[in-house]
Formats: C-alpha cells, sequence, structure tokens
C-alpha cells in the first residue's frame, strides 16, 4: 500500500531537543503512536504542507543558524523520512530523528546510508515521563560511524537537570564503552 506523504505542521529553532546542536525541528503530522498522555495531541491528524515541497526553502531560511534538522516524527513512512535524512546531509548538517518507536531496528537503513547522527527512540509513558526523567523509558543516542563499524553512545543523561544527583549519573555514563546497533537492539528488546 502507499504511504502517505509526510506532513508536518509547523517547525521552530531549537537548542534543547539535541545537545550541542542548534536545530531546525519539524515536526511532522499524522503521528501513528497514539500514547496515552500525549503532550503533542495536535500531530495526531495528518495534516499541514508536504515536507518535501519546502525543506530545501526552510533550511536556506536558517542556513548560517543551524547545525542539525531534527525530524520529530515521520518514521510512519521510512522511505521519505530516509530521502529527506539524505538532503539533510548532503547540505552538510548533521540529521536526527524523534521517533515514538521501541523498535531501533527500524532504522538500520539510515545507519548504513550514513544519514542519522542521532535518534530518540521510545513511547511516551505518562508515568515515566519524557528524556528529562530520570525514570524515562525513551533513550537518544549519538550515531558514532567507524570505518566499519556503526556505534551507538547513549546520550540520554545530557537531558537530566541539576534537580536529581546528575554529577553521578553523568560520571557514570560517559565511562560506558560505545555499543554496537546489534547489542543495544538486544537490550531494547529485554527491557
Ligand atoms: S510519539 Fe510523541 S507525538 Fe506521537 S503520540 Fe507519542 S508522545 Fe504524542
Amino acid at each position: 500500500m502507499q504511504k502517505q506523504k509526510l506532513k508536518y505542521v509547523s517547525y521552530a529553532i531549537v537548542c534543547e531537543e539535541v545537545p550541542d546542536e542548534i536545530s531546525l525541528a519539524i515536526n511532522i503530522s499524522g503521528c501513528p503512536y497514539k500514547c496515552k498522555g500525549c503532550h503533542s495531541k495536535y500531530l495526531w491528524e495528518y495534516t499541514g504542507n508536504y515536507i518535501s515541497d519546502d525543506l530545501d526553502k526552510l533550511i536556506d531560511k536558517y542556513n548560517s543558524l543551524i547545525t542539525c534538522v531534527c525530524f520529530m516524527g515521520g518514521d510512519q513512512n521510512l522511505n521519505e523520512l530516509l530521502n529527506l535524512c539524505k538532503i539533510v546531509k548532503k547540505r552538510g548538517y548533521k540529521v536526527c530523528i524523534y521517533s515514538g518507536s521501541c523498535n531501533i531496528s527500524k532504522f538500520s537503513i539510515f545507519y548504513d546510508n550514513v544519514c542519522i547522527d542521532y535518534i530518540k527512540i521510545g513511547s511516551y509513558i505518562e508515568s515515566r515521563g519524557g528524556l528529562n526523567n530520570k525514570n524515562t523509558n525513551q533513550k537518544m543516542y549519538k550515531v558514532i560511524y567507524g570505518d566499519t563499524l556503526k556505534q551507538l553512545e547513549n546520550i540520554t543523561y545530557r537531558f537530566l537537570k541539576h534537580d536529581y544527583n546528575t554529577d553521578r549519573i553523568v560520571e557514570e555514563m560517559s565511562c560506558l564503552p560505545l555499543k554496537s546497533i546489534e547489542t543495544v537492539k538486544k537490550e531494547l528488546l529485554n527491557e
């Protein structure tokens, strides 16, 4: 079945969604996940403009300001999302995807094409909160590309504020080795 072309309803320049990057965040509509307690219900309806029509124009508008383009959703049409990521990478920017999926395997094709730098995965669970909650189920990874090996660095701790014992958590997590994508897949399946 033909997937619906991706549409977006809004965009913003943001500094907190992707650590160390100034991102053009594009809010993609038609979210298929429908998490209970969703903080962005306006993204459930399939509405707005086609991203493929506007992506270059949006990047042109902010080209000297941004370092990254962050797609908020879009994995309901992986082929199109992949093509959009390729466009962004060709233009010299980093790429981040925020997904409500817990299945990191579905993004393998993005690593294989070297067109993703950050990936946030995990549905929103009210009782566990978002990335800035120490109990969250969600995870943010940075993709590290070696000559042949692609690895993921868990950078979720970067979202914690100082209300928790963050210094200790940061110190502990900084010592963790990078993990192969296969290892991360297994860990997520066992969660
Ligand atoms: S993935 Fe995000 S936008 Fe979609 S339902 Fe869950 S919280 Fe809402």
